[in-house]
């Protein structure tokens, strides 16, 4: 009872602010109570995550998807009008109100607690209270006002952290080329010829969109001894999408792909290099390896022959795996240009060309 006078108290309180808000908008006044958004860097488990923030009701306000670096998923429940944050335990927080509900184990059911602020969707994205969430999944949250910042501990098990792979462990002078994006219909055949010709065997990272415009270059890779791996369906920005659209974006390509060629990727390449803790973890829930690169061409910007075979020359080393690319665009002459350069140039060394799942066998 208690607990619904003070909600009451509240919405009372809010209802002031609301008439206040809409007072000082006729008058032209900017209201004292706006959010201003201000962006500094949290501290997760050492590491440094930058992150929009604001402060409501004396309470620190992160994205919902903020919690994706501290290894939870998070997804939107439309039927609920909630944000689900889950980690060991679940916190739903409900969209423009002022309470959450967890799930506790030991009992085997949900509780509902009032906070003193609200979730508030500010530009399209849902704000929640960082440290109730945060302590609710068993972190710690701590502040330093000397140097202004804020350290969560997650206090996950260590062994729990996935790994991203920039380059095979090996002394054996292998280096593995990989060309992300495609297929495309003007620079992957010219790479798949002049592959066939070297007798060189590549990793395509491929976007599940573009096998759906051009299934047959996919099957082309394949037939011709390439490895073929995923690369999401249209090549978001992973970190900013809620763990389901994740994953729904690695496993419709990888149907696809299969349904294609018939075989099953196995390697991923986040679009961008860019994921989060939980991003992670859900590559390895879906039996993925996260593959990165050692050796970045930069091709993608209009690098000349020239200067990709020169970035290569510098940064190539054994076990080292090249970026490159093959989607549509004119600015990738160079890479068509480079590759029969790079293959006899690396060969005269003593390098041997190998996919990734060769590169990362044992
Ligand atoms: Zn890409």
């Amino acid at each position: 009872m208690i607990k619904i006078n003070k909600i009451e108290r509240k919405r009372a309180f809010l209802g002031i602010i609301l008439f206040s808000f809409i007072v000082s908008g006729i008058f032209g006044v900017v209201p004292a109570q706006a959010a201003t958004i201000s962006s500094a860097y949290f501290s997760v488990d050492g590491e440094l995550i930058k992150t929009n923030y604001y402060m409501q009701n004396g309470r620190v306000m992160v994205p919902d998807l903020f919690f994706k670096h501290t290894g939870a998923t998070v997804d939107k429940n439309e039927k609920y009008n909630s944000i689900a944050v889950e980690r060991n335990n679940i916190v739903a927080l409900y969209l423009d109100k002022a309470y959450m509900d967890y799930f506790v184990k030991e009992k085997n059911k949900w509780i509902r607690e009032y906070l003193a602020t609200t979730t508030t969707v500010i530009n399209g994205r849902p704000y929640i209270p960082l440290i109730e969430t945060a302590l609710k999944l068993g972190m710690t949250v701590s502040y330093d006002s000397k140097i202004n910042r804020t350290f969560i501990q997650t206090n996950a098990p260590k062994e729990s952290k996935p790994i991203a792979i920039k380059k095979g462990e090996t002394t054996e002078k292998k280096i593995a080329l990989t060309f992300d994006d495609g297929p495309d219909k003007i620079i992957t055949p010219q790479l798949l010829d002049i592959l066939k010709e070297k007798g060189v065997h590549a990793t395509f990272f491929v976007v599940g969109e573009q096998v759906s415009y051009y299934p047959q270059l996919a099957k082309r890779m394949v037939e011709e001894g390439h490895s073929i791996a995923n690369h999401s369906w249209n090549h978001p920005e992973l970190s900013k999408l809620y763990t389901a659209q994740v994953i729904q974006q690695l496993t419709s390509t990888n149907e696809l792909i299969e349904k294609v060629t018939g075989v099953k990727p196995t390697l991923l390449r986040p679009p961008y290099g860019d994921f989060t803790a939980a991003d992670a973890l859900v590559f390895e829930k879906l039996g993925f390896k996260n593959i990165l690169w050692s050796v970045d061409t930069i091709d993608w910007d209009g690098n000349s022959a020239e200067n990709i075979l020169t970035i290569v020359n510098r940064d190539k080393s054994p076990g080292g795996i090249v970026l490159q690319h093959n989607f549509q665009n004119t600015k990738l002459q160079g890479t068509v240009d480079a590759l029969p350069k790079m293959i006899d140039q690396l060969r005269a060394e003593g390098y041997k060309f190998v996919t990734i799942d060769s590169l990362l066998a044992k």
